[in-house]
């Protein structure tokens, strides 16, 4: 199939084999064959073109990879065209969108990169409180669309993620207690199959392939070109922030994790904990409360009661207006490790000491521990409901250390690493969105008991497997 190519570049298929070949690649040979029948279409980047090396890197700058060409596809016909083309030549690719996948699933050498990012429209449909977002909108331009109508979906925290990867993964943020995670407002999709199909896919049609994509991680079933969204009202907010400093970080995190969880879903949370700093605070609490101020301030009492504690925040806005606040860090690509998990029991001392102990041997101060309390709306769906199964949780948990020096590159990995050791009786699963290499029991700790019921939606959707990527991709049953 061939998109609308009057308004864009068309490479025939002898450029992409000329820069196979150019490259040296073991693809190029397989390439050769039956040059005629398709076409790559879209704006394609190859090693010629001077866009190339920013086009080639994502977030986590670990991963430097070199792709033969980044085709951005402008429509879904460029994306079924990638697809053949691919398939057609066996050549490998990628999907990409926001590129912050952190293990760099979303990039690799010698293949094709099928870029969603520069399909990006959004509709939202007020009366029906419905978003239709082309798949390659970051997350905080759906927030903005919808916060601007008065509604939103959950998101996670910052601007640059793609909705695309995030809803795939789950979503997970800010308003995951009182309505869960993105994939749990998703309503339909649009996806190009492995056979360069165009599927809809929702409750009522390809049920099975709908149910992956509400937590099965991307990359694995199908490149989605739109998501449509049911959207939540949303009015006033009251936004919160509590600093502390680095020594009390022990009664905080139990304090913390015996406070929020249990309260009302209304009240969201989040901990972040760094290393001990020498220019002011070292951890903070943060998040939103739907209901006024004089109730959240009972609320956060046994909060403020830590020593140290400094209210820094606390003030009534809209919620597109608390998005943008906390989305509002730097935080540009790097080079960073981080692990993930979910705690459904208290943590005892030891844990907590543990963490403790972590700080205090981090590599370097850009070491960062963030919880998320989980409870609420997240409890209320059926762990088979969703790929995303770990809906008993108490606290989401993510651990990372980045580096900027390469000397420090494999003590953080085995920072991280040796964290995850030191916790792990009291840890439960794992979220794919914030992955990790290490991870033997990958399956069951991203997907519980659906890895099954994802295998057997591979094989049915595509199982000659050209949905892959490194080490943890869903296999064809
Ligand atoms: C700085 C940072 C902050 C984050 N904050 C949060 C947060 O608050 N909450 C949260 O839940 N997660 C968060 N994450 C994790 C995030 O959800 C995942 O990294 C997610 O996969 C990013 O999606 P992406 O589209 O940006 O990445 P990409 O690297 O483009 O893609 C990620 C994966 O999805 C696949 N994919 C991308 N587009 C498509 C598509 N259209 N169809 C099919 N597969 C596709 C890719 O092949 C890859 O496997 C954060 C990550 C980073 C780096």
């Amino acid at each position: 199939m061939r998109g609308d190519v009057s308004t864009k570049r068309v490479f025939r298929v002898w450029i992409v084999i000329l820069t196979l070949l150019m490259s040296g690649s073991h693809l190029a040979a397989s390439a050769n064959s039956s040059a005629k029948s398709v076409e790559l279409t879209g704006r394609i980047v190859t090693i010629n073109d001077p866009e190339y090396h920013t086009a080639r890197l994502n977030w986590n700058l670990y991963f430097s990879r070199y792709p033969l060409a980044i085709v951005f596809v402008q429509n879904k016909y460029d994306v079924v065209n990638a697809i053949n083309f691919c398939r057609e030549k066996k050549i490998p690719f990628r999907i990409r969108s926001g590129r912050h996948s952190f293990e760099g699933w979303s990039s690799l050498d010698g293949g094709i990169i099928i870029d969603v990012s520069e399909m990006k429209q959004i509709q939202v449909d007020v009366k029906k409180k419905l978003a239709r977002v082309q798949a390659g909108a970051r997350q905080g331009d759906v927030a903005i669309a919808l916060g601007q109508q008065g509604l939103a979906i959950p998101t996670g925290l910052e601007i640059p993620p793609g909705i695309s990867g995030v809803t795939l993964g789950g979503g997970i943020g800010l308003l995951i207690r009182e309505y869960g995670l993105a994939c749990d407002r998703l309503k339909e999709v649009e996806v190009v199959t492995a056979n360069g199909e165009i599927i809809r896919a929702s409750k009522h049609k390809h049920r099975d392939l709908f149910f992956a994509c509400q937590g099965g991680g991307g990359g694995n079933f199908g490149v989605v070109t739109e998501f449509v969204y049911s959207a939540i009202p949303v009015g006033n907010v009251v936004m919160y922030q509590i600093e502390y400093p680095y020594e009390v970080l022990e009664t905080l995190v139990d304090t913390w994790q015996r406070w929020f969880p249990f309260q009302t879903e209304r009240l969201n949370s989040s901990l972040s904990l760094n290393p001990k700093s020498n220019s002011g605070p070292s951890h903070v609490i943060f998040g939103i409360f739907d209901g006024s101020q004089e109730e959240l301030l009972e609320l956060l009492a046994p909060l403020l009661a830590i020593p140290g504690s400094d209210l820094d925040v606390f003030q009534t806005v809209s919620y597109l207006e608390s998005f943008l606040f906390f989305a509002n860090f730097p935080n540009p690509p790097t080079k960073v490790k981080i692990s993930s998990t979910f705690v459904n029991k208290l943590l005892p001392p030891e844990a907590i000491h543990a963490i403790k102990l972590g700080l205090d041997t981090a590599v370097n101060e850009k070491a960062n521990i963030y919880f998320l309390a989980c409870g609420g709306f997240m409890r209320k769906v059926p762990r088979k409901s969703t790929p995303f199964w770990n809906r008993k949780s108490l606290f989401f948990f993510e651990w990372e250390q980045p580096w900027v020096d390469d000397q420090q590159a494999d003590q953080s990995i085995v920072w991280v690493e040796n964290l995850r050791l030191a916790l792990q009786p009291f840890l439960k699963g794992s979220y794919v969105n914030v992955p990790d290499f290490n991870l033997v029991d990958w399956q069951k700790q991203y997907y519980g008991d659906n890895f099954q019921k994802l295998e057997r939606i591979k094989a049915k959707y595509d199982p000659d497997n050209l949905f892959t990527y490194e080490l943890q991709a869903i296999p064809p049953e």
